[in-house]
């Protein structure tokens, strides 16, 4: 008590100590009550509450901790922070309360993962920080946390939807390329770095598909799946692309023999057959493999270039493995080249049609002749069709072009029948299976009569043998109204493709046209060829079809064939194609004879 000198002075310093100790009971007060509050908070608090000393033990600890950690409160009081820590997150945890013991830090917040009691992760978000007496040193630690472990397999969950195919578990192509582009980083930072992509497609899954049903399919792609995870190790990556597509990417490969082995193993195991709904089913693949160098820059590329030796695999006859190479690049993009050329010709008018006279065997008269179209290329010259009409196939260019050729050789040939009178001259017309198939043929044949007053029955239509054994029912509706419009139907290259006959029958066929290759090998000492031909026109008289011999070449084939009683042919013996322009000469020169 500080000393007095007046009265007033004394009332003052009284008061002021009368002051000072409510205000200290106050404080006291105040501070109890707050502790109160903070006991209550900290006991009942929804997330879990620790203190703890500045080791980590625990000294005081809520239900919710005791809840999230599977412990009683005794059980826990006896552990210490850290040891409940999960491995991984231990050295984070330590290096953070050692900063905020040391006070470079006064509270940090972090994600991590703590061990349960039996084991079980619990993933959460904490945050500490001190406690401090009056004098500000620091004596404990106070422990704030919340239980994510849901919302963390929520995200796991959904990461790995984002990275699988569904039905078998596999990575996805996004996941794929993601490591490929790994891979593709580590081999520009280490040449010696070498791995492969495989491309692997199943042969014939289609026809599984339809014949067994979707289930039975996918049943097999899931165990054609495991079979390709059980033959890998784990840092290679095995994935599906959709349908019936899988990719494998091997990585740390001495060299690339060991890709080779690895398709070749996995051709093996795919083969062994497969047991699904009581059905034993056997299947194959086809394997294309890449590996990397440095011209590889992005994933696609490695994909593209593996998928194209897959396609080579399959044209090479299925069930085999190819590696990719510098060719089947340069084949590729030569074929790019020719797919956009080919639009271009069809705009700019770069075809021609070509007429080979038909030759009456017995009369030696031109019955007509047969319409083979050309590609006149303004840089490679007249291009012949067996180098485009594959790829107008697949692209289905084929349906205008062909279309084109039907409208010019009905047109030229009405000019020429009109030009030398001789109304029954015939043309021949090449189509393809996608043409059968393209809705509008039938309509578009016929608007091109009408348009140029032509007889229906001077049309003739040749198609391959195999057109008749692959969507029969579809090609059939065409034939019989092409039958209906009396359009004759011509079987070319006879002999060459299926080997069964029984739609010689199912389809109204009206001429046989005997395949250049048993011509060629009509000769005196070859009379297997000769017992071949004799047999293919006695089938044709028998079915009251016609035929027509391809590539006559020589006289002496020409002599077997009347012999053998051939009523037509064609072939270089009498002439090669000719241009549109050349064909009134040598017209005029036949009626001349
Ligand atoms: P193809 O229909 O069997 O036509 C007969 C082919 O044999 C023609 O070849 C013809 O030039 C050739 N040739 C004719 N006589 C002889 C001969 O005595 N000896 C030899 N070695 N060959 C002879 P080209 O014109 O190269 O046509 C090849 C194939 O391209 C045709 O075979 C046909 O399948 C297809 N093609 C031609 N034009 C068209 C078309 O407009 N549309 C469709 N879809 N295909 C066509
Ligand atoms: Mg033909
Ligand atoms: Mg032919």
């Amino acid at each position: 008590v500080a000393p007095v000198h007046n009265t007033e002075g004394y009332l003052t310093h009284f008061i002021g100590v009368q002051t000072d100790i409510t205000q200290r009971r106050e404080a006291e007060e105040a501070l109890q009550k707050s502790e109160e509050l903070f006991r209550l908070t900290f006991d009942l608090a929804p997330i879990g509450m620790a203190i703890t000393d500045l080791s980590g033990k625990f000294l005081r600890v809520n239900q919710s901790l005791c809840d999230a950690f599977n412990y009683s409160k005794a059980e826990l009081l006896q552990q210490s922070f850290l040891g409940l820590t999960h491995g991984e997150d231990l050295a984070t945890d330590v290096f953070l309360n050692q900063q905020l013991i040391k006070g470079e830090i006064n509270q940090f917040q972090i994600e991590k993962r703590y061990l349960a009691k039996g084991g079980k992760i619990v993933h959460a978000l904490l945050q500490v920080g001190l406690l401090c007496d009056r004098e500000g040193k620091t004596l404990y630690l106070i422990h704030q946390i919340i239980d994510i472990t849901d919302r963390k397999q929520m995200e796991e969950k959904l990461l790995h939807d984002a990275c699988h195919d569904s039905l078998t578990g596999l990575a996805n192509r996004a996941f794929f390329e993601a490591q490929v582009k790994k891979a593709i980083a580590k081999t520009q930072q280490d040449p010696e770095h070498l791995f492969a992509v495989l491309f692997l497609d199943l042969d014939r899954f289609k026809v599984i598909n339809d014949s067994l049903g979707h289930l039975v399919g996918d049943k097999l792609l899931i165990a054609i799946a495991e079979k390709l995870s059980a033959c890998t190790s784990p840092e290679d990556t095995i994935a599906r692309l959709g349908g019936d597509e899988f990719t494998a990417l091997l990585e740390n490969i001495c060299d690339r023999n060991e890709g080779m082995q690895f398709a070749k193993l996995l051709l093996k195991q795919i083969s062994s057959p497969f047991n699904l709904e009581g059905y034993e089913v056997f299947i194959k693949a086809s394997i294309g493999i890449v590996f990397s160098s440095e011209k590889y820059q992005h994933p696609e590329e490695l994909l593209r270039d593996a998928d194209l030796a897959m396609y080579r695999a399959k044209e090479l006859g299925k069930g085999r493995y190819e590696v990719f190479d510098q060719v089947m690049h340069e084949s590729a993009v030569s074929r790019l080249h020719l797919e956009n050329d080919l639009q271009r010709a069809l705009i700019n008018q770069e075809f021609r049609v070509y007429y080979q006279p038909i030759i009456n065997l017995t009369t030696n008269t031109v019955t007509g002749f047969e319409a083979l179209v050309r590609w006149q290329h303004p840089t490679k010259g007249l291009i012949s069709p067996t180098n485009f009409i594959a790829i107008a196939q697949e692209t289905r260019l084929i349906i205008p072009i062909g279309a084109w050729v039907i409208q010019q050789a009905c047109a030229q040939l009405k000019a020429w029948q009109k030009q030398f009178s001789l109304p029954n001259l015939t043309i021949s017309v090449n189509i393809t299976v996608e043409q059968i198939h393209h809705n509008k043929l039938v309509a578009e044949i016929t608007s091109i009569l009408a348009a140029n007053n032509l007889d229906s029955r001077c049309l003739k239509l040749e198609i391959t043998e195999s057109l008749m054994v692959e969507n029969s029912f579809a090609a059939n509706k065409v034939f019989s109204q092409l039958r209906k419009r009396e359009i004759q139907l011509c079987i070319d290259d006879f002999g060459t493709g299926y080997s069964s006959l029984s739609y010689l029958y199912r389809f109204p066929i009206d001429i046989l046209k005997i395949d250049q290759s048993f011509i060629r090998r009509l000769t005196a000492k070859n009379q297997n060829s000769v017992s071949v031909v004799k047999t293919i026109i006695s089938l044709a008289q028998s079915l009251d079809m016609k035929v027509i011999a391809e590539g006559i070449e020589t006289f002496e084939q020409l002599q077997k064939l009347q012999a053998l009683g051939c009523t037509e042919g064609q072939g270089y013996y009498f002439t090669k194609p000719l241009s549109s322009q050349e064909i009134p000469a040598y017209l005029e020169k036949q009626l001349k004879k």
